[in-house]
């Protein structure tokens, strides 16, 4: 028997008394987990959840249903809730599911979207990933002397070709690899840094913190929008370890600015480290973009030491990776937090391919192959054939309330090339109630293959930028499912309200 809390009433009237027995009752009428479980609905959950999983969601909704019985709950309203208890079930099962890591279809056209993953792997290099995972490798075995290697070793002569550095190393991520580098070779000394660049990157990111983390003292040099070299030198002096310099990403400043270039700040005799943030490996220039220096030229500008991330422009998997002078590069490589911001063997394999699709490939292929170049340089026009596709497959189109293709801006998102957007095009629905948009919003959201999309002008969008070729039909029946459902209505049929 489950047990029934003792229910305490200080007035025993009689109307409490009867409160009390009818109670009693209805404890008695709880389900026993136990007998539950063994009933044949239940054996079919276990089969895909496991039977502690099944067991934890029945538990956890009888726990809420006493809570209602302890507020008193009405007899029909308990007798209902038991009676939907395997719908519930269901539900958080269903719920708990969600929480798992699954796929997710990207409809908001922002591409390096950090909260969804940020840089899509090359199918060639996901594939190759899981090979490796799948077994032993050689992560940190040298085959050829049969000792031990480095991790580091896989992918070092692909950076050093790529960027014309004299040596790399990767870690867990950018933030890490600012970290480590401060830590190296600044630690117990000052850094002078811009104001201008002294910027929160995101998620509590922030250079005078990792600074300071790193055991190095701040010298702010110059005002916000400009620093002059001259700041730079009245600023150096016996105890100056380096030079920082940070790409100020996510933000911009415009008007009445100036900084230093790397070439100049190499005259004052320090070593001049940067932050790259993106550090793409192709200039971006020929495809719209506004110049952003590539790693390369960062490098032949004098930095000694860069730093950038492995999943924004490069496309590759999450990671940080430092790259410069061997002198420098060396005494990271054996910092002691080094062994605290390895990258693991996932990262190791995927960073690798990565760099062998540029290494091997020609640009024009490697933006094909790559997933984050390709949505970045993909003509509007093939994006615009894409949202047609969409459209010709949904087969449930309420009238008048699907339209497309929209032109539409979409975003490299993830503090990359700040303020630039990329023409696109998108497919909008369009209802008599703005709560109907929500509901769909929230149902291709919670479906077995989530879409994740914004509103906007009272108008879901669908942009079909970040969408794969390959996704259209999930995405189209999911639409169909989703207008159905939520009663998605001619918008027309609101006229005169307001909004
Ligand atoms: C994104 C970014 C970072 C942090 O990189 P993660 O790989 O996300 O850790 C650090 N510095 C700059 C300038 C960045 O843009």
């Amino acid at each position: 028997m489950w047990s029934v809390p003792d229910i305490r009433f200080p007035d025993r009237s009689r109307e409490t008394e009867r409160f009390a027995d009818k109670m009693s009752n209805l404890y008695r009428k709880l389900p026993k987990v136990d007998i539950y479980l063994e009933r044949e609905e239940c054996r079919e959950w276990i089969a895909v959840y496991g039977r502690y999983q099944v067991a934890d969601v029945i538990r956890e909704a009888l726990q809420e249903l006493r809570m209602q019985m302890r507020n008193g709950i009405k007899e029909e309203d308990f007798s209902r809730t038991i009676q939907n208890l395997d719908a519930e079930v269901v539900r958080r099962l269903r719920q708990k599911k969600r929480q798992r890591m699954i796929p997710v279809i990207n409809a908001t056209g922002i591409i390096l979207h950090t909260n969804l993953g940020r840089a899509p792997l090359p199918s060639e290099a996901a594939g190759r990933v899981a090979e490796i995972l799948g077994g032993y490798s050689n992560l940190e075995y040298d085959l050829e002397t049969g000792r031990r290697g480095e991790r580091s070793s896989h992918f070092e002569d692909l950076l050093c070709s790529l960027t014309g550095a004299e040596a790399a190393v990767a870690v867990n991520n950018n933030a890490a690899a600012v970290l480590l580098m401060v830590s190296a070779l600044c630690s117990g000394r000052e850094v002078l840094i811009s104001r201008g660049e002294l910027v929160e990157i995101g998620g509590k990111f922030r250079i005078p913190e990792v600074v300071a983390q790193g055991g190095a003292v701040l010298r702010e040099v110059g005002t916000t929008n400009k620093t002059h070299w001259e700041d730079y030198a009245r600023a150096a002096g016996d105890n100056t370890a380096a030079v920082l310099k940070v790409h100020t990403s996510n933000f911009r400043i415009e008007g009445f600015t100036e900084s230093v270039p790397t070439d100049r700040l190499k005259m004052l005799g320090f070593p001049v480290l940067e932050d790259l943030g993106s550090g793409c490996l192709y200039p971006l220039e020929h495809y719209g973009f506004r110049h952003e220096p590539t790693v390369r030229e960062a490098l032949e500008r004098g930095a000694d030491v860069v730093c950038f991330s492995g999943d924004k422009l490069l496309g590759g998997p999450q990671a940080g990776i430092l790259a410069g002078k061997k002198k420098y590069i060396d005494i990271i490589r054996c910092h002691p937090l080094m062994r605290a911001v390895r990258p693991d063997k996932c990262t190791v394999a995927a960073l690798e391919l990565t760099l062998e699709m540029y290494a091997r490939c020609r640009e024009d292929e490697a933006v094909e192959r790559i997933p984050v170049l390709r949505m970045l340089t993909e003509p509007a026009g093939t994006v615009r054939g894409r949202a047609e596709r969409l459209l010709e497959m949904l087969t449930k189109r309420p009238p008048f309330c699907v339209e497309g293709p929209i032109p539409s801006l979409a975003e490299p998102g993830g503090g990359s090339l700040p303020g630039q957007q990329i023409p696109s095009f998108c497919v909008t629905v369009g209802a008599d109630r703005e709560e109907r948009l929500m509901e769909l919003e929230a149902y291709l959201r919670k479906g077995d293959h989530p879409v994740v999309v914004r509103i906007a002008d009272h108008h879901l969008v669908i942009d079909l930028r970040t969408v794969r070729e390959e996704e259209t039909g999930t995405l189209a029946a999911a639409l169909d499912g989703g207008m159905e459902v939520c009663g998605i209505k001619d918008p027309a049929a609101a006229a005169g309200m307001p909004g």
